[in-house]
């Protein structure tokens, strides 16, 4: 009878707290740390000490690379750690979706060359992220932490949050294809408005600086060089403004070519510093043609949200395109601010 009970207390904690993971995934739409969840919640549950996650990179990849290996398992430079999604072991996780143990996997297929990257990694379990036959990828996870197997209870648990996973990576990943843009890797014009208004009436009071980039004299760019270098040359400023904010901060394609960086949390001053770092690598970063390096400059307007001033997000962006403007008009290449 005590034996019964405890089982059921168990059951109801467990339920519990999928409960709480399927509702931290389904509501978190930002795709990177949608799986930064699901890695966590798997290692927490498991009490494991490494843990990794083998996805696709974008929605028409054919293949499943390990994104991002978390705490200890050891890899190689030289080993490229990609499961094929025509593989047999992508069938097999297809047709039969259960946690595999390596001697279990090594049991059930023939071509041993597919599972190349586990033998590497040497995973203890294998969990497929399988929804409806659609495979969305695999968590791999290392030893238990008190160097314990993993009871059946645990597998059936760690299953239960991949298929839920599952759902929520797709959904996360048909979010991130319908809300960026492809050529530049930065978010659509739209995105940039509904943030702004998300942001406007949240009571959390943080400062929000907004920059408009454009890019310098780029007509002449294109007229000189052709369309296809000025492609690549918005592909190399935006790869820049993506890699100097941070997840929480926006960027968006706002047109052609010129971009939007909402910083949440900065005020004008250090939005400004933001900036002229971002000049200063544009500048500094020239593009090759043909092996002539190309210098490409860009000029920004920045202004800081005031919640007396803004009641809408044009408000704000007719302010940072003011500075624009400024920039513009006194010689490009150049930071304007304007204060709230
Ligand atoms: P300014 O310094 O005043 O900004 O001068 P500008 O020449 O950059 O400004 P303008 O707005 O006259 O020219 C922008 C050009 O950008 C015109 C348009 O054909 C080009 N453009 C817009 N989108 C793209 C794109 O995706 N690829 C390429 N190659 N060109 C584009
Ligand atoms: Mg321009
Ligand atoms: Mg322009």
């Amino acid at each position: 009878m005590k034996k019964t009970l405890e089982k059921y207390e168990t059951e109801i904690r467990d339920l519990k707290e999928l409960l709480e993971i399927s509702k931290s995934l389904s509501s978190n739409l930002e795709y990177y740390s949608l799986l930064d969840s699901l890695i966590f919640a798997c290692m927490g549950h498991a009490r494991v000490t490494k843990a990794g996650l083998f996805i696709k990179n974008n929605l028409e990849s054919k293949i499943f690379t390990l994104y991002r290996n978390y705490e200890g398992f050891n890899t190689d430079k030289n080993i490229r750690y990609e499961i094929p999604e025509d593989s047999e072991v992508v069938e097999l996780f297809k047709k039969n979706t259960r946690c595999y143990t390596m001697p279990e996997l090594l049991g059930d297929i023939t071509d041993i060359s597919a599972i190349k990257p586990f033998t590497f990694l040497e995973p203890t379990l294998i969990i497929p992220i399988v929804n409806k036959g659609n495979m969305q990828g695999m968590i791999v996870l290392g030893e238990k932490i008190e160097n314990l197997v993993f009871p059946e209870e645990e597998k059936e648990f760690l299953l239960n949050i991949a298929s839920l996973a599952a759902i929520a990576i797709y959904n996360a990943f048909l979010y991130e294809v319908s809300t960026t843009d492809l050529m530049t890797k930065l978010k659509l014009r739209h995105v940039l408005f509904h943030s702004l208004k998300q942001n406007f009436i949240s009571k959390e009071n943080l400062p929000i600086t907004l920059l408009m980039i454009d890019i310098d004299k780029f007509k002449n760019i294109n007229d000189t060089y052709g369309h296809a270098f000025g492609d690549k040359v918005i592909k190399e400023v935006t790869g820049i403004i993506r890699s100097s904010i941070r997840m929480k901060d926006v960027g968006a394609r706002y047109g052609g070519e010129e971009f939007t960086v909402v910083l949440y949390g900065n005020p004008l001053s250090g939005g400004v510093k933001i900036a002229e770092r971002i000049r200063k690598k544009v500048e500094e970063s020239p593009c090759d043609y043909q092996g002539k390096a190309v210098t490409v400059t860009i000029s920004i307007g920045i202004t800081e949200y005031s919640p007396g001033r803004d009641k809408v997000p044009s408000d704000l962006i007719k302010r940072a395109d003011s500075a624009l403007y400024r920039a513009k008009e006194s010689g490009r290449n150049r930071v304007i601010a304007l204060p709230g």
